[in-house]
């Protein structure tokens, strides 16, 4: 038994080692679908603040517009004035283009106002574009390394496999189900030390009696909290 449990900790390094590839395998996916997923709120994000800035131009050129027909109504009510005959119609008149003019004063400020919205609104756009376009030659980076890290991850996988498939030939056939079947329930981990007085795999502590028959090595000891396969260093 002395024998198994020291083939058993070396086994348990080799798993520990295919789990922790597989674990880099199984998150390329998804750390590629974060870097996607942060680019589209990018540009979905410009993509509004361009919105936002076409709005505000079609609004400001629909004043200019009504400012240009409004100015047109002033000129041609001007003209009008020296044909009127009776004070009342020049009275209303000059009523009618004092609120043109009104109007228009009105508008202007408004373009203005709107000119200076568009600006602001220019200068976010170019400066998510900026923000955007750092971020795309940074995801492709990004996607590099994982790619590499992927490759390497997967070679060493390959090794370990293989390394493994002949190492458990080792184990006698009566003990490796169970530690197998630990070992896929427990994350990667069936055999666990002793750290101090507790299970090394879930901390809790074990009686003096559980220790020493660990240390006798004389059968597989299981941690009574989390089941796993207790060695003492
Ligand atoms: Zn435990």
């Amino acid at each position: 038994m002395k024998e198994q449990m020291k083939m058993l900790v070396e086994l348990q390094k080799l798993d520990a080692e295919i789990f922790d590839r597989k674990k880099i395998l199984e998150e390329v996916p998804v750390r590629i679908k974060e870097l996607e997923n942060g680019l589209e709120a990018k540009s979905t994000h410009l993509k509004s603040l361009e919105e936002d800035l076409k709005k505000l131009k079609v609004s400001q050129k629909q004043r200019e517009m009504d400012l240009e027909t409004k100015e047109q109504g002033i000129k041609k009510h001007q003209g009008q004035l020296h044909q009127i005959k009776t004070n009342k119609e020049y009275a209303a008149l000059e009523k009618e283009i004092a609120s043109l003019k009104a109007d228009n004063s009105l508008l202007e400020e408004e373009i203005i106002n709107l000119l200076d919205q568009s600006d602001e609104m220019q200068k976010a756009v170019s400066g998510e574009k900026k923000v955007l376009e750092d971020e795309n030659k940074k995801s492709v980076e990004e996607k590099k390394k994982i790619e590499a890290e992927k490759n390497k991850s997967e070679a060493e996988l390959n090794n370990l496999n293989a390394k493994r498939l002949e190492f458990a030939k080792n184990i006698d056939q009566g003990i490796l189900p169970k530690y197998e079947r630990i070992l896929h329930n427990k994350a990667g981990h069936a055999v666990v030390s002793i750290a101090g007085n507790a299970c090394g795999g879930c901390n809790m502590s074990l009686p003096p009696q559980v220790i020493n028959e660990v240390k006798l090595r004389a059968s597989l000891i299981f941690c009574e909290n989390c089941a796993r396969i207790l060695h003492a260093e």
